[in-house]
């Protein structure tokens, strides 16, 4: 019920994009989220695709702009579900600004990004979460820039839940998303996925299965790290709940902030 019945599938083979999607969907029906009042808003790319695949009220709005439209959704019906699929470019270089002031403002709405180092949709050039050194169609010998570390970008702009998990790890994907659904206030959840038509053939990465035990083999669980030397976690990764605070959620402030001068100017 959750999936748009008879569409072609435009991912191709070995592709994450689907595992993820399927994570969005088991962690909504976990959470038992009402269809009619959850809505998917997604930007422009591969996995900002997944919109059209879903069978709730959905927006593929404009590249790097799911931000502003699900803030306006968010802020115009507080108790719609709104969660965010967007990919690393989409997210974090046409659409960074919008990214670290939603963040900042501490607005409840989800956001799972589609982690594959690479634009896929447009050909392969490098985005901002691409490993230095990395070889895109923009970058013939390699790209000289720094990747964000996303989850840090997302925590120092101020969002209140940041978690990672990947394809490969699907359960705790499932389980990282429906804590970041029902967290009231800005919640990222990064995903690390797998292109194997760009990332994998330009820097010679294999096949899908292969990438995906690169993931296996690199992701350390945050619980587990805690007990783990410098040296035994050199090259690995963090998965699971990395960042949980506190902070006044945006559309309840905004809401008493309208009924306190709305009362003001009855007197
Ligand atoms: Fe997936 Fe890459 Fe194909 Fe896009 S280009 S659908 S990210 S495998």
């Amino acid at each position: 019920k959750y999936f748009r019945p008879r569409l072609p599938h435009i991912w191709c083979p070995g592709c994450g994009n689907g595992i993820v999607t399927g994570a969005i969907v088991k962690a909504i029906d976990k959470l038992g989220l009402n269809q009619d009042e959850t809505v998917i808003v997604s930007g422009i790319g591969c996995s900002s695709r997944a919109s059209g695949y879903l069978n709730f009220d959905t927006v593929h709005s404009a590249h790097g702009r799911a931000l502003p439209v699900a803030t306006g959704v968010k802020l115009s019906e507080p108790r719609l579900n709104v969660i965010v699929v967007t990919g690393d470019g989409d997210s974090t270089a046409i659409g960074g600004n919008h990214f670290i002031h939603a963040a900042r403002r501490n607005i409840n709405l989800t956001v799972v990004l589609y982690n594959n180092n690479i634009y896929g949709m447009t050909g392969g050039q490098y985005s901002p979460l691409t490993p230095s050194h990395s070889i895109a169609t923009t970058a013939p010998y390699g790209t000289l820039e720094r990747p964000f570390d996303v989850p840090e970008l997302a925590k120092a702009a101020g969002a209140t839940f940041v978690a990672r998990s990947t394809a490969f790890h699907t359960q705790l994907l499932v389980d990282v998303i429906a804590q970041g659904i029902a967290h009231d206030g800005f919640s990222l959840i990064e995903a690390v996925t797998q292109c194997p038509i760009y990332n994998g053939r330009q820097n010679k990465l294999g096949d899908a299965p292969t990438m995906m035990k690169w993931q296996r083999d690199h992701a350390v669980n945050v619980e587990a790290a805690k007990k783990m030397t410098p040296e035994q976690l050199a090259g690995k990764f963090l998965i699971g709940v990395l960042h949980k605070s506190e902070a006044p959620e945006y559309t309840k402030q905004y809401d008493d902030l309208v009924i306190a001068n709305a009362q003001k100017g009855a007197k």
